[in-house]
């Protein structure tokens, strides 16, 4: 949550630093700011509403200056306005801040600070740090760079965070514990950022901060030390994506380029791993930990959100084909239940962004158990990535709608992969089915894209349906994590209330709602319970429930018995959930574009969810 820059050079910085807010906008966008220094001065101007408002405001202002700080929030403390929005300056106007994360004693911290004559003005937790580092300051006589160290030391809680001194206006100070932080490096300047999108235009060298690191960057000089104030050597690494695949590329949104990109991330995804005659699998990032993996007796995969849905794919799809027992958990549930976890267990951590704040607890918890811990993210370098033992990237590129669609189809793709792979470690699939289904995993590109020519028609369903209240989807098997994927799809960029359910569990409950108000989602593709979904619709029909179905291209037996339908290419039932998810992804966007929603950036959403 929340997006942070820095720049420090021979640059202007404000522009550097709006076109780096804008890129990181995905990741908060209820207000935003800047802090410059001249030279002389330091100007902060913050605002609420979008990076846009805060633009506009700048227009007319002539700030020049080659250092500076700036913030896109998502409030965690304090109401989005202008007084919490960041940069927070200290009280005597010796620091100012942006933070990205929560301070989690914050209260105990500020009645702290008051008792030695602090006043606040905003709600944010934020204000109490930059307060607290000022204190260690001019109580301890000491440096900029040694009071942001102390002030840390007090600090529970997570923080990536940038502070320029008033009294030492040649340097920036980064530090970070759980929350991101990468630094571009520049000839003679640097910028900072919370992911790499802002930074890939003026280089592809970055160095990816760690837990409890401190970055003290001056013009010319990048100092990396961890909080010890012990001296370390940044790892400097290539940013892996170019400018175009963080540009909308004539596409009105973001969400829109992503779905139409699917085709080529799930190839992406298969390079390399594939081999072109089917014959196999190889995952590189996991050969290391392959031993512990066969002789794993339970797989535990936890994720949040779309990836959550993900995991429970997975979930069917390795107990299918590698008949390993799986079980699927909530990233915030796991770290707070006191699960069991055993030394022989693999944990999956699946996150788009691998910085997911409750999936990188739940990694956390599983490696001090002894747990393998395995990720599968999309972002390189990120946490998760570099916390887990072993993992497979996603390579779908960076994906910026708030929204999730091909990190899905993406981790997905991985987990289809995997659970072949070891089906043939195992022995549990015989080698003629495993080719025939890796073969067909070759050719979901291109039906993903016969899929997606149906957006013209798809766009009208979604017409017709805009003004509903509520929506129920429902599949069974493989296609019942993708009724939770599409209803979640729908309630988070349309806001209409949306539930995903078992097809047979509705009769338990959920049937009671059914009536010409209520649509209903069926995923009814051919497979082996094919003809109990027909049932299950039969069901919703008679009680006059408006029914769309995706259906296999050239089903005459639901077309009869259902409102719309929407065509997909036949499909093994192990890969169905890559196909009948994208008509649901444009549902949901047109559903959501044709109400007027900003779909790219939802309310009350952010990307990469780096607070519990
Ligand atoms: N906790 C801080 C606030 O509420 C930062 C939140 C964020 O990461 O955007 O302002």
């Amino acid at each position: 949550m929340c997006g942070i820059v820095g720049y420090i050079g021979h640059r202007d910085a404000l522009p550097i630093l709006l076109n780096g807010l804008k890129r990181l906008e995905y990741r908060g966008y209820d207000s935003a700011g800047v802090a410059v220094h001249d030279g002389q001065n330091l100007h902060v101007f913050k605002k609420k509403g979008k990076v846009k408002d805060l633009e506009n405001e700048l227009k007319d202002k002539k700030i020049k200056g080659n250092i500076g700080i700036g913030h896109t929030r998502w409030a965690t403390h304090g109401e989005p306005n202008d007084v919490n929005a960041h940069p927070h300056v200290s009280q005597n106007g010796l620091f100012v801040i942006i933070h990205n994360g929560i301070i989690e004693n914050y209260k105990q911290l500020r009645n702290f600070l008051k008792d030695k004559g602090y006043q606040f003005k905003s709600e944010t937790d934020t204000e109490v740090l930059v307060n607290l580092i000022e204190y260690m300051y001019l109580e301890s006589e000491t440096d900029a760079e040694m009071a942001v160290r102390l002030a840390l030391s007090e600090v529970i809680g997570a923080y990536a965070i940038v502070v320029l001194a008033i009294n030492e206006p040649e340097k920036l100070i980064a530090a970070r514990k759980s929350s991101p932080l990468v630094i571009g490096i520049g000839k003679g300047e640097f910028f900072l950022a919370s992911d790499a999108t802002p930074i890939v235009e003026y280089t592809d060298q970055v160095v990816y901060l760690d837990n409890n690191n401190m970055a003290i960057l001056k013009e010319d000089e990048f100092i990396l030390k961890n909080l010890a104030n012990e001296r370390l050597n940044p790892i400097i690494q290539k940013i892996e994506f170019d400018l175009v695949s963080i540009e909308k590329n004539g596409y009105d949104h973001f969400m829109l380029k992503e779905i139409f990109e699917q085709p080529v991330a799930i190839q992406d995804t298969m390079r390399g791993r594939v081999t072109s005659d089917a014959s196999m699998i190889r995952l590189g990032g996991i050969t290391s930990v392959l031993k512990k993996i066969l002789a794993a007796k339970r797989f535990v995969i936890v994720g949040c959100g779309t990836s959550w849905h993900a995991g429970l794919v997975g979930e069917y799809l390795l107990e299918n084909l590698a008949r390993i027992p799986v079980e699927v958990e909530y990233g915030s549930e796991f770290r707070y239940r006191n699960p069991i976890i055993n030394s022989d267990d693999i944990v999956i951590a699946i996150s788009q962004s691998g910085e997911t704040a409750d999936t990188l607890a739940a990694v956390e918890l599983a490696k001090k158990n002894n747990a393998t811990v395995l990720g599968i993210c999309n972002v390189v370098g990120s946490s998760i990535a570099r916390e887990t033992d072993a993992g497979v990237y996603t390579h779908a590129g960076p994906e910026i709608g708030v929204a999730s669609t091909k990190a899905f189809t993406a981790q997905v793709t991985v987990l289809t992969m995997l659970s072949l792979m070891l089906s043939q470690e195992k022995g549990t699939l015989p080698y003629s089915s495993f080719k025939a289904l890796v073969n067909e995993l070759q050719q979901i590109p291109d039906k993903i894209s016969k899929v997606l020519e149906q957006n013209d028609y798809i766009k009208e369903l979604a017409y017709l349906y805009k003004d509903a209240r509520n929506f129920l989807y429902l599949g069974r098997g493989y296609l019942y994590p993708v009724a939770l994927e599409g209803a979640l799809k729908l309630k988070e960029i349309s806001y209409i209330h949306a539930e995903g359910y078992p097809a047979a569990e509705m009769k338990h409950g959920p049937i009671a709602l059914i009536d010409e108000n209520m649509p209903v989602v069926f995923l009814a593709t051919k497979d082996q319970i094919y003809d109990k979904v027909l049932s299950n619709i039969e069901e919703v029909k008679s009680r006059g429930g408006r029914v769309i179905a995706i259906v296999t291209e050239g089903d005459d037996t639901v077309i009869r018995m259902v409102d719309h339908v929407i065509e997909v290419p036949p499909v093994s039932e192990a890969l169905a959930p890559l196909v009948t998810v994208v008509p649901l992804q444009l549902l949901a966007y047109y559903a959501a574009v044709l109400r007027g929603n900003n779909v790219d950036q939802p309310r009350n959403l952010a990307k990469s969810v780096t607070v519990e």
